[in-house]
């Protein structure tokens, strides 16, 4: 599923392609990408329309017109987009979408299992719809550590949990926040409010630092992420927990397990990254559940 590094690296290659460019033709031929709208008057909505920018919000994707109105595009567990010159598109089954560019250009929308959304918003709309569903942006400059605190306040849930709320951070998903959680040393189950102060600094430069590796290799492909231009992302090879149950802990060798928290497959360091001492009765079932999952 596409996080902020992977919809970062998109943005970064569509957004040279798109902006100054106007909507000549839409065809969209999956009618849950637009729901409730039918996809025919999102089409005819959208062309015509100058696109004037193309920004990122999270794990949201921000093409804003002219106009005022903004299409945001969730791409969920298997969106992506694609871009060709005039003719060069490849056959897809799972195109659901098609942009064509005053410059004859084409931009795909293809999803394997159709979660994605495009949402077509009115000026007045686009920032409350947003602002809404999605707090700080962690690379920014304004997110400090003491804002993460107050995201991670009074919550009992366990710290992943947290982390994968976009309220708290925005667009940290699975993969970003096992790797910044295991670079801060600090167990995914561990209540959210019970980190210290250190231990929230630890987090605030672990997802940070984790986030600006996925940008630097322009995301990570399991499956179906792919780059604008049809390229893949090169950070799955560089995960230090993220899918690596059974193999050595980069830092101290010790074998990283797997346990479920808040219902995701979730990887740590048993070592580097102490269990919840209050909860030394419960950690003995993750260990176990562990076991089960690496055979
Ligand atoms: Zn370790």
């Amino acid at each position: 599923m596409p996080e902020l590094p992977e919809v970062e690296s998109v943005r970064a290659q569509l957004a040279p392609l798109l902006e100054g460019r106007r909507i000549e033709r839409v065809a969209i031929t999956d009618p849950r990408l637009t729901r409730p709208l039918a996809p025919d008057e999102v089409a005819v909505r959208l062309e015509g329309e100058l696109i004037r920018a193309v920004d990122r919000r999270g794990k949201y994707l921000i093409v804003r017109f002219e106009s005022g109105r903004a299409l945001l595009i969730h791409l969920r567990m298997t969106g992506s987009l694609r871009h060709a010159r005039a003719g060069g598109l490849p056959d897809d089954p799972y195109e659901r979408a098609v942009v064509t560019l005053d410059d004859g250009s084409d931009v795909a929308y293809r999803d394997v299992r159709r979660f994605g959304t495009w949402l077509l918003l009115e000026p007045p709309e686009v920032g409350a719809y947003v602002d809404a569903r999605v707090g700080l942006e962690p690379l920014g400059a304004s997110f400090r550590p003491r804002d993460l605190a107050a995201g991670l306040a009074k919550r009992r849930a366990p710290v992943k949990a947290a982390l994968l709320d976009q309220r708290t951070v925005a667009g940290v998903g699975n993969i970003y926040a096992d790797e910044a959680l295991w670079r801060a040393r600090v167990h995914p189950l561990r209540p959210a409010a019970s980190l210290t102060a250190e231990e929230v600094r630890a987090v605030h430069r672990g997802v940070r630092r984790a986030l600006e590796l996925g940008i630097a290799r322009q995301g990570s492909t399991l499956t179906d992420y792919r780059l604008p231009d049809g390229s893949s992302g090169r950070m799955q090879t560089e995960f230090n927990v993220y899918g690596r149950a059974g193999e050595p802990c980069p830092r101290c060798g010790t074998p990283i397990e797997k346990i479920r928290v808040a219902g995701r497959g979730t990887w740590y360091c048993p070592r580097c990254q102490r269990p919840p001492q209050a909860a030394s009765r419960s950690s003995s079932r993750p260990s176990r559940s562990s076991r089960q999952s690496s055979v």
